[in-house]
C-alpha cells in the first residue's frame, strides 16, 4: 500500500484521455431531450397553477446540474407556502392534480425518506418524481451546474466516474454505496484541490481569501480583481439555514488554466487519492471551504444511530449533513475496492477505457 501510495502515473497517460473523451461524448444526452424535460415541467406549471396560482416548479437533480444521462428521470420541487396544509396533504392534492390531468402511474410516497409524487408522462415517455420544498435541493443542484460552467474538465470527470459508479454497481444507496450528487461533489473537491487548483471554492465567505489568490499567483491582475470581489452574489435562506455563495462564474473561466492536467490525468489522480491518499480515519472532504477538515471538528468520529461516518463528504449547505452516512462495514469495503481496482486498471490495464466499466456481475 505505501508503495502504491508514492507511484507516479504511467509514461503513457495522456495518449488515453482521447479515449476517455469519447466515452464521455457518447453519454451526453442530446439537445432535444432538454426541450422535451422543459414543454413538460411547463405543461406541469400550468395544471399546478390552477389549484395554487402562487407554487412554482422548480427542476433539480441531474436534469438540472448537467450531470444527466441520456433517458434519465427527472426531479422536479414544488415550491410551495401554505400554511393550511401539511405536507402530506400537500403531496395528495398533488396527486389528485396530476391524476386528472391525464398523467399515468401518479403515485404519492408519503413515507419515503424524501416523500414524492411519481409519475410518467405519457406524451413525452419521462418520468418524474415530485418533491415538496425541498429548497437545499435547489440550491445544490445550482452550485453544482455554476461549477461546472468553470472548467469543462468537471463535467468530463465526473460523468466518466458516474459511468464507472453504476457499471460498478456502487451507486446505490439503498445499498450503502453512494449517491451521483455525493460523486460530483467528490469530483468538484478534487479539482479544487489541485496544484494549481482547476476550481475555485465559491463559497468564499468562510473560506480566507488569500488561499484562494495564492493558487492564482500568476494570473493576470484583471482576474486577480474578480477573485478580489468573490462576495456572495447569491442567496437563498432555507428553513434557518442561508446557502449563499459567488455565483458569477463567467469572471472565473480562466481560473484553471495554469493547470494543463489531462482528463487521464486526473482520473487516474482521482482514483489513486480514493483508493490510497484519503485517510478514511480522519479527513471529511469539504466543497464549503474548499479543504480536508477534521472528523473531530465535525464531531463524527463515532457512529450515532445508524451513521457511521466510515467515509465524509460534507454537504456544502447542510453542514451538519454527511452524504457518507449511508455508508456501512460491507459497504465501504466495496467502496474502497473499487477506487483500487479503477487506480490499478488507471496504472496497468493496455485498454483502461473499456476495463474500467466492465459491468460488475453479482
Ligand atoms: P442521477 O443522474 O443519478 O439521478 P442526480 O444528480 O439526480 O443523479 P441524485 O443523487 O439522484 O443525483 O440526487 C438528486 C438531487 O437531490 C441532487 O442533485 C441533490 O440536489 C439532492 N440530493 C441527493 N441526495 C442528497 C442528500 N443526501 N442530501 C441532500 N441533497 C441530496
Ligand atoms: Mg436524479
Amino acid at each position: 500500500r505505501i508503495h502504491q501510495r508514492y507511484r507516479e502515473c504511467r509514461d503513457d497517460i495522456d495518449t488515453l484521455s482521447p479515449c476517455f473523451l469519447s466515452v464521455y461524448e457518447s453519454l451526453k444526452p442530446a439537445k432535444e431531450e432538454k426541450a422535451k424535460q422543459n414543454e413538460l415541467l411547463q405543461s406541469l406549471q400550468k395544471s399546478i397553477d390552477k389549484e395554487w396560482p402562487n407554487a412554482q416548479l422548480h427542476l433539480y437533480g441531474s436534469c438540472a446540474n448537467t450531470f444527466a444521462f441520456s433517458n434519465s428521470d427527472i426531479d422536479i420541487c414544488l415550491a410551495i407556502d401554505d400554511s393550511n396544509m401539511s405536507r402530506n396533504e400537500m403531496l395528495l392534492k398533488l396527486a389528485e392534480i396530476l391524476q386528472s390531468d391525464n398523467l399515468q402511474n401518479v403515485q404519492a410516497l408519503t413515507n419515503a425518506r424524501v416523500p414524492i409524487v411519481k409519475m410518467m408522462d405519457p406524451k413525452t415517455g419521462i418520468a418524474c418524481d415530485i418533491c415538496i420544498n425541498n429548497l437545499f435541493a435547489v440550491a445544490n443542484t445550482k452550485l453544482l451546474k455554476d461549477y461546472t460552467q468553470i472548467d469543462d474538465r468537471l463535467h468530463q470527470l465526473a460523468f466518466i466516474v458516474k459511468h464507472w459508479a453504476r457499471s460498478r454497481a456502487i451507486n446505490e444507496t439503498y445499498r450503502g454505496t453512494l449517491s451521483s450528487y455525493a460523486y460530483v461533489l467528490m469530483c468538484i473537491h478534487f479539482l479544487q484541490l489541485r496544484k494549481p487548483a482547476i476550481l475555485p471554492c465559491l463559497q468564499v465567505s468562510k473560506c480566507p481569501m488569500h488561499i484562494q489568490l495564492g493558487y492564482m499567483s500568476s494570473m493576470d491582475s484583471r482576474s486577480w480583481t474578480s477573485v478580489q470581489e468573490m462576495e456572495a452574489t447569491y442567496v437563498l435562506t432555507v428553513d434557518d439555514t442561508e446557502c449563499a455563495y459567488f455565483d458569477q462564474v463567467a469572471k472565473l473561466k480562466n481560473f484553471g488554466a495554469q493547470n494543463k492536467e489531462s482528463i487521464a490525468e486526473l482520473l487516474w489522480a482521482f482514483f489513486h487519492y480514493w483508493a490510497y491518499h484519503h485517510d478514511y480515519t480522519s479527513d471529511v472532504i469539504s466543497v464549503r471551504t474548499g479543504s480536508i477538515i477534521s472528523k473531530q471538528l465535525k464531531n463524527w468520529t463515532r457512529r450515532v444511530g445508524n451513521d457511521r461516518h466510515l467515509i465524509c463528504i460534507e454537504d456544502p449547505f447542510e453542514t451538519s449533513h454527511d452524504l457518507g452516512r449511508i455508508v456501512d462495514k460491507h459497504s465501504i469495503k466495496i467502496l474502497r475496492e473499487e477506487f483500487e481496482r479503477a487506480a490499478d486498471i488507471l496504472q496497468y490495464d493496455s485498454n483502461p477505457s473499456i476495463t474500467l466499466f466492465k459491468p460488475y456481475i453479482q
